[in-house]
């Protein structure tokens, strides 16, 4: 292992192990390991070593003398040892960025950083060349990352840079070293980790120690106070330009519907704006006062630029396709970053081999034609693309350096009227185009329709709570990180297996549950190969759980013996079948001393019961239980575990407590029975918060990935993962007294606007939410249902809401809270998410935020 300090500067840099390099950015690659909570970089130095990346910044705690004999396995490798990997990643991004002298703008905010960033990009784009976060790089990684995109071709910078915590802002503001500061505005996302609002201003704030120019809202008190207390003091010369609904600002601005009026000293500018909701309309004016000040003043120029404006989804969305395809929409923004964190999410789609890329031209990456095509093309073979499509002139006319089986289109036009549809099966898609290009269109064409009543579910919530989880339950006593097993039963909570397990394995979390063997069996034929635990194996599938590599869990003596002499039986015909295959190198066929093969006997998991009366084994029949497994020393036990009756709920405390020492007494009796120590696990989502004591090896996650935090202590820390959505298919006027729905219980005491929605108690909408037991969310208004819930539909009363026909109406989500719409019909959130029926259409998306 040699040390150095080679150029790091010029180097690709690598922070995800998991991304997938062409080999040209593996050799000038540099990887940072870094030692995180959950997860560490190092481990992985060997497997990137062998795709030919050679430079790697390695932390000196992570360095056992292991692992550095490990390294001196790597001979042409170099290493630079450091205390922090993140730490000289920064220092590193604040010498790149001192070599450009371009303005840059720096924006922050609790909300709307993306969309000011992604609109003023739009705005700015046939000014400048303009390198920019990709996606929401907003980190303390992903700003070193983002600006490190910067070129010499590069004449303008967007950067945004978001905090969690007191003290994360300097080394932000060394790296974006903003000229132009826009402080979008402060919510009270994140508060957590602050003292106070102000404190978390005032951090924000740091930003904009050096910038000359900020821009904000002077309606937020709490920053238009800091700035003038606190930025003011460090920054003296910085030019405030402020606007306001009010007087007393440079800029005042009204609103009437569409309609913005800014008024300043200097002029009046009316433009019509192309969104009215009232965080769109601050975005604008955030955006627009931005453009005011580095000089775009025309009023019929600045219009224009706003009538080019298209909405930011920060989503990449999973969608069914035609044929059955999976289509991956991304249609909203190409640059390369954005390109390759596409691709390695194509990578993650288990489900299909074929593997399709329609790309449009990339703009404004600021790199020289032939270059930037050239590493396009580099990342499909990377990648291993079975289908390359090119949209657009440019990048049809760079064609010769993709494989000969590319198709080129000049136009989303002529791709649209001559692309062979038929042959487009059983793919993943992923459609990914500049702005311009109009690939919504595109994806249009590929989607299946979906009938209006679909799941959402939110896979950057998902993984948020699977890092506020891991977090939590952090290392055991051994020192050892302790263990994940998610449950994934119910189709993942209702929330799609499939996706939900790709998602986990791609987090490298540690197991997976299912309930019935045929759940483990969908799972691995959808590409898991994490070990699976069946919680309900019944003998008939026992076949089924060997020939998948599932793991039971077992219950009872007479399943254990079941078991047994499944495997033994099995084992021994495998023995023959191999003595005759081999013929005289019988012996090797198998392990004569057992009367098992090892390798046809999966690990099992024993469930003990500590007062669920369910299932499980209890302690007095631990002796009859090592007795059998002491005659059957290949049958291996990989964990035994037991289940919480009321861990959620502070009045079951003592009966936890006693279950939790009457697991722990089985345990001793087991392990001194075996001879050996399997893995131990109690809690389940509401244990980890509630008795953080008591989780042993592994924990077992569940509700609280999808969103629920059920033991109510740490709600907000948890992200709801599903929106569960309809449309409006009909509005009607109907007039007191008459009635609405089946068997006249929607008797109506004023003229009401009623509107039917498309779902009903078939979907999931429970029939007890009818009759104004229930509200759904119309537009910004909540609106209770009227009549009985049918079969299909439900009526509800939108008098009191801006409501059209098409528009979509929330059932739960953001709007909603899972666990509020289950306390009004008297059940629990488990039940709510589960109920969703399976012919509701599951999307899937990203929200990069
Ligand atoms: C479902 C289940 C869990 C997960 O429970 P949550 O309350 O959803 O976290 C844990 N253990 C067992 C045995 C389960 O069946």
């Amino acid at each position: 292992m040699t040390t150095a300090t080679p150029n790091l500067l010029d180097a690709y840099w690598l922070t995800d192990s998991r991304q997938v390099l062409s080999p040209e950015q593996s050799r000038s690659a540099v990887f940072f390991a870094m030692q995180g909570e959950h997860h560490d970089g190092h481990a992985f130095v060997g497997e990137l070593y062998q795709k030919g990346v050679r430079q790697f910044v390695v932390e000196r705690a992570a360095l056992t003398p292991a692992r550095r004999t490990e390294f001196t396995h790597y001979p042409d490798a170099q290493f630079t040892e450091t205390d922090s990997s993140l730490r000289l990643l920064q220092q590193l991004a604040t010498d790149y960025r001192q070599r450009f002298q371009i303005p840059v703008i720096g924006i922050t905010g609790s909300n709307g950083k993306t969309i000011v960033k992604e609109w003023l990009a739009q705005l700015l784009a046939g000014d400048y060349v303009i390198a920019k976060s990709p996606k929401s790089y907003n980190s303390q990684l992903g700003v070193p990352l983002s600006v490190h995109q910067l070129n010499s071709s590069h004449t303008l910078g967007l950067f945004e840079a978001g905090i969690s915590r007191p003290h994360e802002m300097q080394a932000l503001e060394t790296i974006v070293r903003p000229t132009l500061g826009i402080f979008t505005n402060i919510g009270t996302a994140h508060d957590e980790g602050f003292r106070s609002r102000r404190q978390k201003v005032a951090e924000k704030l740091r930003l904009f120690t050096r910038a000359e120019t900020l821009i904000y809202c002077k309606d937020y008190p709490d920053i238009d106070e800091e700035i003038n207390l606190l930025l003011k003091a460090v920054n003296p010369a910085i030019r405030l330009i402020h606007w306001s609904k009010h007087e007393g600002a440079v800029y005042k601005a009204a609103v009437q519907q569409d309609r913005l009026t800014l008024t300043a000293e200097h002029g009046t500018w009316t433009l019509k704006l192309p969104f009215a909701d009232p965080a769109s309309v601050e975005n604008l004016i955030h955006s627009i006062v931005a453009l005011l000040t580095l000089g775009f003043s025309d009023e019929a120029a600045l219009q224009n630029r706003l009538n080019r404006l298209r909405p930011v989804s920060m989503r990449l969305e999973v969608k069914e396709g035609i044929n059955g395809c999976v289509l991956i929409d991304d249609s909203y923004n190409n640059d390369i970053v954005g390109l390759q964190l596409a691709l390695g999410f194509l990578d993650q789609q288990l489900t299909r081999t074929r593997k399709v890329v329609i790309l449009s031209d990339v703009l404004q990456s600021g790199q020289r034609e032939d270059e930037l095509y050239e590493s396009v093309a580099a990342l499909q073979r990377a990648n291993q693309i079975s289908e390359f499509v090119g949209i657009g002139p440019v990048i049809s006319r760079n064609a010769h350096v993709f494989p000969a089986t590319s198709r080129f289109y000049g136009g989303t036009d002529e791709f649209l009227a001559s692309y062979p549809f038929d042959r487009l099966r059983d793919s993943a898609v992923l459609v990914k185009g500049a702005r311009p290009f109009s690939f919504e269109r595109i994806v249009n064409r590929l989607q299946r329709k979906v009938h209006g009543t679909v799941l959402e579910i939110n896979l950057d919530a998902l993984t948020h709570n699977l890092n506020y989880y891991r977090e939590k339950v952090g290392r055991g006593d051994t020192g050892q990180q302790t263990k994940i097993m998610v449950m994934v039963k119910a189709f993942a909570y209702g929330s799609g297996s499939a996706e939900v397990a790709q998602l986990l394995q791609f987090h490298r979390v540690d197991y997976l549950a299912v309930a019935y063997a045929d759940e483990g069996v969908s799972l691995r034929q959808n590409g898991i190969d994490l070990p699976i635990m069946v919680m309900n194996p019944a003998p008939e599938t026992f076949q089924t759980v060997l020939d998948y590599h599932l793991e039971p869990e077992l219950y009872s003596l007479r399943l254990l013996q079941e078991w047994g002499s499944f495997v033994g039986e099995r084992g021994g015909e495998e023995r023959r079948r191999g003595e005759k295959e081999e013929g005289r190198k019988g012996e090797k066929g198998g392990d004569l001393h057992s009367p098992f093969l090892i390798s046809s006997s999966p690990p099992l998991h024993l469930k003990i019961d500590t007062g669920m009366h369910r299932l499980g084994f209890v302690e007095a029949e631990l002796p009859s239980v090592i007795a059998y497994l002491q005659q059957h020393p290949a049958l291996r036990v990989a964990s035994v575990f037991s289940h919480l009756v009321g861990a959620d709920d502070a009045q079951f405390n003592a009966f936890s407590k006693q279950q939790y020492e009457s697991f722990m007494r089985s345990m001793a009796v087991l392990e001194d029975g075996l001879g050996y120590r399997p893995m131990r696990h109690l809690l389940n989502s509401a244990g980890i918060v509630r008795f953080p004591d008591y989780k042993l090896d592994m924990v077992r996650l569940g509700i609280g990935l999808y969103g629920v935090e059920s033991s109510q202590l740490e709600r907000s820390m948890v992200r709801p993962v599903g929106t569960l959505r309809t449309v409006i298919s009909q509005i009607k006027q109907v007039k007191a007294g008459e009635s609405v729905g089946y068997s006249r219980r929607g008797v109506l005491d004023h003229d009401a606007r009623i509107a039917t929605i498309a779902i009903g108690y078939a979907d999931g909408f429970d029939r007890r939410l009818g009759n104004g037991v229930g509200q759904v969310w119309v537009n910004g208004t909540l609106c209770p249902t009227v009549g009985n819930v049918c079969m299909d539909m439900t009526m509800i009363d939108v008098t009191a809401a801006p409501a059209s026909e098409g528009d979509d109406v929330i059932i739960f989500g953001q709007e909603i809270a899972i666990s509020d719409l289950a306390r009004t019909i008297g059940t629990i959130p488990y039940e709510i998410l589960t109920g969703v029926s399976e012919r509701v259409k599951r999307v899937f998306y990203k929200e990069g935020n």
